[in-house]
């Protein structure tokens, strides 16, 4: 009596190689041997008649070996032949050439005499009728022939140190010795149809192809019933949680609608209102809101996070890249002000650069505290009306001193600080506060500064330099503003310090403010610092912080002393406090900030394919659970959708809003790439805007990194005299975000890029693309990649370069030229793919399928995931006798292998 979860070993009939050779397939228990299932079969009932003539599918034969021989070359190579006649030849009978190169064991297997058993495609080659490289089987004796002929034999995937043979005699022979009941049912009898233990004894050495088909019938669908069974648990679990309902009445999501510029598409309203439907719910929602580029997610999100923001809680908007972050903002700013919705950006992404975002850097110490947000509204003191000099005329800042962002009459939030976290004693801070007081009035207007132990935080705009000598009036630049209290202060506090060592950083880093808001959030910001960063006592007064003097900002400071004291002794986390930001935007850095929301009702996370199942995790196991909302813009085929995101509810928009100009696909080699320019000009001559994409295999790289200037160097002569601008990952995040600012504004014509510019940028105007190497990214990238352009009324225009001749290439490309539609894309991608790891499903963490295929079972799976939802609806926690056989399917096992989605 075998069981089949005990080692092989305990058969005692499988030698210890041969074991070794089995767990290199992964194979240890009976029941691996016996799920270890056939590739496909082969009809050995009968073998055919030798051919004579080429055919394009793959057949059976069998025969005698009757030549042998060896040839060499090009030098060491060799091909083996071995010549086959059929068992009983008559007058038409034509020999097969069996043909193996360089494979030398073959050569031992081998021999005259023998009666083997060939596998594959005939073709003729001069005049023989050849088979190249078949798989092949030699006939040994009589008794053998019962196992693997004279039926419907299966063919397993093999491994080295162990044949087709051994492996189909193993299990022929634990097939034999077995009992028929050691064999659970996994699925419900209404999915599937006879025993398991059938079904598996037939799938290796079926009767008939019927019984084979109904076999694995059975099996695919148990094996399906698993994994929707994971899935169905994951999916009720969640929903069994608690959570509360999070969403208002509408009003304001009314009057959002009625300001935009533009109708809802009918697939947006439907969408929105799935979305207002999981929101108002009481358990948690965990919505994939699935769309093409460009196809409006955003509005739908920011619906969404409307509702929330309505009903009382804060809402999260997490996008994938800081640029896209930053986009996010300014979009939701625009539209978001005018209703009085308080937002705030948090970019504190190690990711992006090594220091955080000075404005929004996270406070190790701060407990809970909400960082950079303003506690008393109202204007600063003067900012605006103050005059504006206006005998100057056209000041601008001198060419040689313009880094990338400085603008006229621009506002600026500086950080810099002290280098290798030198601590600044309470003389050097003072020192360092004189100073920037010093130059204050001359040199620029300041708002606020404050004066940390080892950074220090300003708000100032540059004024101009009045005592220069003739020429135009220019702007006191940043650097030189900087320069001068950095080596001034250096020098003072060496001296006091007795001391001489390098006090600053060299680098130090600024935003530009651009708006009365963000100037608001900025100024509160800092003069909150001390007390956030823990740096000041509660209620105590920290000296080295200096703000413009009003009655208001006194007051502000005064408050943020007390209502820090207040806020660390009760946690107000029930309501959103008067003026906490109730829409905050941000990178994947706000799932692990410490800094945390004390309302949080929604989160919506932009370009859910970058980020994995723990992350979303990571936000949903907050208590109470937040409604999850995840955007993808990378289409998977419809059948995937159940099994890769089944455990979310699915929204989809399969509707492009009806303003967008056409997009042209065309693909040219390489060698056209003259004509392609000039083309490029005359739309760059009606000003268009440009993105000239190529690929780089690893932006780490340091040649890449070379290459990528190279390139661009290359593209600004081709483009000349229009402007370019190179962006690649390795630029820090500021430097890119202002790069973007200044191609959105149209400063520069044209953008060359790596793939940064990948997800979701939204540029009206940028109506051309020409991807270079294009045979070199996959198709779901380039369609990411199109999506880029065709956002404006302006018809658009997508040019892949590829040298590349292959056909595989050409089709694939052509698939691009043939529809704009993502689905499509998609679909085709993974038709021409194949099995492949479509997704990197690893992230969805499923174990490996044995034998179902997602794409043919596609019906199969339909099926399994309705039984395993009506399992759960019925019975959520599993508590009914008859379905306590199926909980063991839904624990999640650990140090699975990981399937491909093929
Ligand atoms: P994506 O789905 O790729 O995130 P976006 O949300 O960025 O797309 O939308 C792309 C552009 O289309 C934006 O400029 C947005 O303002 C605009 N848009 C969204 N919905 C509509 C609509 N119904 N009609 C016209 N334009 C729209
Ligand atoms: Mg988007």
């Amino acid at each position: 009596m075998i069981d089949i979860s005990e080692n092989l070993e305990t058969l005692g009939w499988i030698t210890r190689p041969r074991l070794l050779a089995l767990r290199r397939l992964g194979i240890t228990t009976t029941e691996d041997l016996l799920t270890h299932f056939p590739r496909r079969h082969e009809d050995r009932t009968e073998f055919p008649q030798f051919p004579r003539e080429e055919s394009g599918a793959s057949i059976c034969l069998c025969g005698e070996v009757i030549k042998t021989s060896v040839r060499r070359f090009g030098g060491w190579k060799k091909i083996f032949e071995a010549t086959l006649e059929e068992s009983q030849p008559n007058a038409l009978s034509e020999p097969l050439v069996c043909r193996w190169f360089n494979l030398h064991y073959v050569q031992k297997m081998i021999a005259t005499g023998q009666r083997i058993v060939v596998f594959g495609r005939p073709r003729l080659r001069g005049k023989r009728i050849c088979m190249d490289h078949p798989e092949f089987e030699v006939i040994e004796n009589d008794e053998e022939i019962s196992i693997h002929f004279r039926r419907i034999t299966p063919i397993y995937p093999a491994t080295e140190g162990l044949s087709q043979r051994v492996l189909r005699g193993f299990i022929y022979r634990v097939l034999h010795e077995m009992p028929d009941g050691g064999w659970q049912p996994v699925a419900p009898g209404n999915l599937v149809r006879g025993k398991r233990s059938d079904a598996i004894r037939a799938i290796h050495f079926p009767e008939s192809w019927q019984a084979r088909d109904a076999a694995r019938e059975h099996l695919v669908l148990s094996e399906f019933f698993a994994m929707q069974m994971l899935i169905a648990s994951r999916r009720f679990e969640s929903s069994a949680r608690t959570g509360q309902a999070h969403c208002g009445s509408g009003a304001l999501l009314d009057k959002f609608l009625t300001g935009l510029p533009f109708e809802l598409t009918a697939a947006q309203r439907k969408v929105i209102s799935e979305v207002r439907y999981g929101l108002s719910a009481n358990y948690p929602m965990n919505r994939l809101l699935q769309g093409d580029v460009g196809s409006g997610k955003t509005v739908v999100a920011i619906a969404a996070m409307l509702l929330a923001v309505e009903a009382g809680y804060q809402a999260a908007f997490m996008a994938p890249t800081q640029i896209l972050a930053e986009q996010h903002y300014d979009v939701l700013r625009r539209w978001l002000d005018p209703l009085g919705v308080r937002l705030a950006l948090r970019t504190a992404a190690r990711q992006e650069s090594s220091v955080p975002l000075p404005l929004f850097a996270r406070n190790e110490h701060s407990p809970g505290s909400t960082g950079c947000q303003p506690v008393v509204s109202g204007s600063l003191p003067d900012t605006q009306t103050r005059a504006r000099l206006d005998y100057v005329e056209d000041p601008s800042y001198h060419r040689r001193n313009l880094p990338h962002f400085e603008r006229p009459w621009a506002k600026y939030a500086i950080t810099f600080s002290t280098r290798g976290h030198r601590q600044l004693s309470p003389k050097a801070r003072d020192i360092i506060l004189e100073s920037i007081l010093r130059w204050k009035d001359r040199r620029y207007e300041l708002y606020a500064a404050s004066v940390m132990p080892d950074h220090v935080h300003l708000l100032i705009e540059p004024m101009i330099e009045l005592n220069r000598q003739g020429g135009k009036p220019v702007f006191f630049s940043l650097s030189k503003i900087l320069h001068a209290i950095k080596s001034f202060t250096a020098t003072e506090i060496n001296k006091v310090e007795k001391k001489k060592e390098a006090v600053w950083e060299t680098e130090s880093f600024d935003r530009l403010i651009r708006s009365e808001k963000d100037l608001q959030e900025k100024f509160h910001y800092i003069l909150r610092n001390p007390w956030d960063a823990g740096v000041a006592d509660r209620g105590k007064d920290y000296p080295w912080i200096w703000y413009c003097g009003s009655g208001d900002a006194q007051q502000f400071a005064a408050s943020c002393r007390e209502q820090q004291a207040g806020s660390l002794c009760s946690p107000d986390t029930e309501h959103v406090a008067r003026d906490e930001p109730e829409i905050i935007i941000g990178t994947h850095a706000l799932l692990y900030d410490a800094v945390s929301f004390s309302n949080l009702g929604l989160a919506v996370i932009d370009e859910q394919h970058k980020f994995g199942v723990a992350q979303r995790a990571r936000l949903t196991a907050r208590e109470p659970a937040p409604d999850v909302l995840v955007m993808t813009a990378t289409p998977i085929p419809r059948t995937l959708t159940m099994t890769v995101y089944g455990d979310l509810d699915v929204s989809t928009i399969d509707e492009m809003p009806g303003n967008r100009g056409k997009i042209v696909t065309a693909v040219r080699d390489t060698s056209k790439l003259g004509e392609v320019l000039s083309f490029l000009r005359t739309q760059l001559q009606k000003g268009r805007q440009l993105y000239v994409i190529y690929p780089l295999i690893d932006e780490s790289d340091k040649l890449d990194v070379k290459a990528a200037a190279a390139e661009y160097e290359l593209w600004r002569e081709r483009l000349h005299p229009f402007r370019c601008e190179l962006l690649h990952g390795r630029i820090p995040a500021p430097e890119k975000q202002a790069i973007m600012d200044r191609f959105r504004r149209c400063d520069t014509n044209a953008l060359i890029s790596t793939t940064v510019l990948e997800v979701g940028v939204d540029i009206a105007n940028a109506t051309l693309m020409l991807i270079e190497n294009a045979e070199r990214f996959g198709l779901a990238q380039l369609h990411q990649l199109r999506g880029r352009i065709g956002r404006g009324e302006h018809k658009s225009y997508c040019i892949l370069l590829s040298s590349s001749q292959s056909k595989e290439t050409s089709a694939k490309l052509a698939v691009l030229e043939g529809t704009v539609n993502g689905f499509e894309v998609a679909e085709a991608d993974w038709d021409l793919r194949g099995p492949g790891d479509l997704l990197g499903t690893a992230q969805s963490g499923f174990p490996a399928l044995k034998i179902g295929d997602l794409k043919r079972d596609a019906d199969l799976m339909r099926r399994a995931r309705a039984a395993a939802m009506s399992i759960f609806e019925m019975d959520p926690r599993l508590e009914l006798p008859e379905n306590q056989r199926f909980r063991r399917l839904t624990v999640e096992q650990q140090g699975q292998s990981f399937s491909h989605v093929s």
